[in-house]
């Protein structure tokens, strides 16, 4: 439940009193219309759901094979993980440590930050750190990149297909279902309101 506050119009600058809202309900201003709050605990379900399934898709796409590949006679299969360490071999640490906290770490942090803050609005308790931990998932959100990663693990994919065979292992098939996950998440994640729900905490 998010209790009564008052707020400043992000369009229009009025103070306005917003009531504490039902579920489903929203607020808008009186003098623009902008939204100004909603109480929406649908979203934050499918918020806490999806972060938890993604986190144990990226878990498992660490533990299965990621691509497998033959090529005369010889057959190799890669991890995720082995795929990221290449980099290193091939003189990139930078560019592997890049690729690893963009496709793994980031992610991860993320994912795991909603989770803890999910789990402090839904028993309306502020857990210690509630705030530092929303405020670094924001943060943290722009530089996770799964989505761009397995576009780029399609399209090589495709051009690697021509050369030799190649599977697709148990762990693609887990990260392309992770990256669903945390799509889900962030089209769900309405920043406004968690914070505003967050604020409501601080105010009890
Ligand atoms: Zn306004």
């Amino acid at each position: 439940m998010i209790a009564e506050s008052s707020m400043v119009c992000h369009e229009c600058d009025l103070l306005v009193d917003v009531p504490q809202l039902d579920v489903r309900q929203k607020a808008f201003c009186p003098r623009c219309n902008y939204m100004l709050a909603a109480n929406r605990p649908y979203a934050q379900r499918v918020v806490f759901a999806f972060a938890t399934s993604g986190l144990l898709f990226l878990i498992l796409a660490n533990a299965f094979p990621f691509l497998g590949f033959s090529a005369k006679g010889q057959e190799r299969t890669v991890t995720l993980l082995q795929s990221v360490a290449i980099l290193v071999t091939e003189n990139l640490p930078l560019l592997a440590a890049v690729v690893f906290a963009s496709i793994i770490a980031i992610p991860a942090m993320f994912l795991v930050s909603i989770i803890y803050v999910s789990f402090s609005l839904a028993n309306e308790r502020l857990y210690p750190g509630t705030s530092t931990t929303l405020r670094w998932a924001l943060l943290l959100l722009p530089w996770s990149m799964a989505e761009i990663f397995l576009i780029g693990i399609l399209v090589s994919f495709i051009k690697i297909v021509a050369i030799a065979d190649v599977a697709l292992g148990a762990s693609f098939w887990s990260y392309a279902l992770f990256t669903v996950c945390i799509t889900v998440v962030v089209l769900h994640l309405d920043k406004r309101e968690l914070w505003e729900r967050v604020h409501s905490l601080h105010h009890d």
